[in-house]
């Protein structure tokens, strides 16, 4: 049930009165959950058959002897295997985990080696897409957390920056210390965002216009899911853009973290 109230008054603005209105929300609730059931069986039932297609292609392509043409469509194979392996995965976290905190495994890793692992990771897309990618990072930067959450967080939002700049851009990566925290930035000279959208950009399903415009793919998981991470790690991520001049996305990550339960 979903109950709101507000004052009546009269033209001189005496109150005479409230109006509260009931609204019977069951069945919309009840529809978010099968949809959520749904999504979460599907993305479920897909995951099997592509973690074996994504693993053999995988197998055949470390044979030195392949044909080159037919290496390269392996090649392709294996991106896109990827690409749909990280949407499922997107998916069934955001059904699973949907405004909660996310569980992590913490341990003493180094954000350094992330942000740069995450851009070599990234490099071959850049290089397809015409993306100059650059990366500024310390030697070494202990910090508790959960790595593997953490790298999610970076390599979406590299690949973000490369995505939504076009080719002859330039996205920039660079992680540091800045008194009690760190601090991981991905600059681009992308396509840029609305201010009137910045404030939405970390809710599941949004996409800008300008994204959907462009044919960009993606399904507005990436942010939503980055925020959740971040947050459980007692951060905050944020963002500062100008339509057609590009974006740049911040992740504050205090280093002696005040944990939310997970
Ligand atoms: P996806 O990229 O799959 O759509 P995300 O959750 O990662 O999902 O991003 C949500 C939306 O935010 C994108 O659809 C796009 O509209 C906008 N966005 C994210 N990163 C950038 C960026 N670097 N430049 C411009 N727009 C961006």
């Amino acid at each position: 049930m979903s109950i709101s109230a507000r004052r009546v008054e009269d033209p001189n603005g005496d109150l005479i009165g409230a109006a509260v209105s009931y609204t019977d929300v069951t069945d919309f609730m009840r529809a978010l959950q099968v949809k959520d059931d749904f999504i979460a069986l599907v993305s479920h039932e897909l995951r099997t058959p592509l973690t074996s297609i994504v693993g053999y292609v995988s197998v055949a392509l470390e044979r030195a002897d392949l044909d080159p043409l037919l290496r390269k469509h392996l090649e392709v194979v294996a991106r896109n295997g990827q690409r749909l392996e990280r949407l499922v995965g997107d998916l069934l976290e955001e059904v699973q985990h949907s405004g909660r905190p996310v569980p992590l495994q913490e341990q003493g890793t180094d954000l350094a080696v992330i942000v740069r692992e995450s851009v070599v990771a990234a490099r071959p897309s850049a290089t397809r897409a015409g993306v100059h990618l650059e990366v500024e990072v310390p030697e070494a930067i202990a910090f508790t957390g959960d790595p593997q959450r953490l790298a999610q967080v970076v390599d979406n939002l590299v690949s973000n920056a490369i995505k939504y700049t076009g080719s002859g851009g330039r996205a920039h990566v660079r992680a540091s210390v800045d008194g009690a925290c760190a601090v991981i930035r991905v600059r681009d000279t992308g396509i840029g965002i609305k201010r009137e959208d910045q404030g939405q950009l970390f809710t599941r399903f949004f996409r800008t216009r300008e994204a959907t415009l462009s044919a960009i793919q993606g399904v507005g998981l990436g942010l939503s899911i980055s925020k959740s991470i971040v947050e459980s790690h007692g951060g905050l991520i944020e963002v500062d853009s100008e339509l057609g001049r590009g974006s740049e996305f911040r992740v504050v990550l205090p280093m002696q973290a005040e944990r939310m339960a997970s």
